[in-house]
């Protein structure tokens, strides 16, 4: 039997918006989401502020009972201690995260995080009842050297190594060259290689949970190839950066069914 899996779509804001502008912004967002009439049952809608937003945007969803997931960018691969700077997803579940980004590629490549680093990560969110959501892809380099699949493979292989198949988590494909540059993977490659990476939850823990988890595919999306993703049977959402800064472009991506006339 074909399970359906909730599409999701995640706004990283990455190091923009400070508290003020965050509360404006969610704000507007769900006003511009309920003017459209978003139907918040056949789509997730996350945001995924800097970690200094999250209160602000926490209190604001409770109390106005806005219908949006919160998510953080990051999580310290250690619960507490002597680690300066670093969070613990303790205090991200305690402010109401559900998500928390793992192995994003701005963090692999200006942070150097390694896929042993992202693995530690990934079990830290869900020994602290977090979502990870594991971000794999490969560089231009990559691309040429090695095809579209075999980087993602491997690091999306590499972040399962703790996980238990009990674990509730959300995998997406970011080709690092597609972040940020304008230019989009093509539907069809990025449908290929969320395949090859429910492929590989599979062989780790089981036909079941490969086919609830939820592929995203992020990089230069837009509410003008949004639909098309989603076209992609294995692709289940995507995650946004740039265009998540922009409230009637995010809104638009949220609500692609429309662009699909359902
Ligand atoms: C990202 O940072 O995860 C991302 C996909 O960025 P953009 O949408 O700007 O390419």
């Amino acid at each position: 039997m074909a399970i359906d899996r909730k599409p999701l779509i995640a706004g990283n804001w990455k190091m923009n918006l400070n508290h003020l502008q965050a509360i404006a912004f969610v704000q507007k967002l769900a006003w511009n989401l309920a003017d459209a009439k978003h139907d918040f049952s056949a789509v997730d809608v996350a945001v995924f502020p800097p970690f200094t937003d999250l209160r602000s945007v926490q209190t604001l969803l409770a109390a106005d009972k806005l219908p949006l997931t919160l998510g953080a960018q990051d999580i310290s691969r250690h619960d507490s201690g002597a680690f300066t700077g670093d969070i613990s997803g303790a205090f991200l579940s305690q402010l109401d995260c559900t998500f928390v980004l793992v192995g994003h590629s701005e963090r692999r490549t200006i942070h150097a995080e390694t896929d042993e680093i992202v693995a530690a990560k990934t079990a830290a969110a869900l020994r602290n009842n977090l979502v990870p959501i594991i971000c794999v892809g490969e560089t231009a380099d990559d691309l040429q050297k090695n095809g579209l699949s075999a980087t993602p493979v491997a690091q999306l292989t590499a972040a399962l190594a703790d996980v238990s198949n009990a674990a509730d988590f959300v995998v997406a494909y970011e080709p690092v060259w597609a972040i940020g540059s304008g230019v989009a993977a093509k539907p069809s490659d990025a449908g290929t290689v969320a395949t090859l990476l429910r492929g590989v939850v599979a062989d780790r823990l089981g036909n079941q949970v490969a086919a609830e988890t939820r592929v995203l595919y992020g990089g230069s999306v837009k509410a003008t190839n949004i639909a098309a993703f989603m076209g992609e049977p294995d692709i289940d959402g995507a995650l946004v950066g740039g265009a998540s800064l922009d409230i009637n472009e995010f809104s638009s991506i949220v609500r692609y069914q429309k662009h699909l006339g359902v």
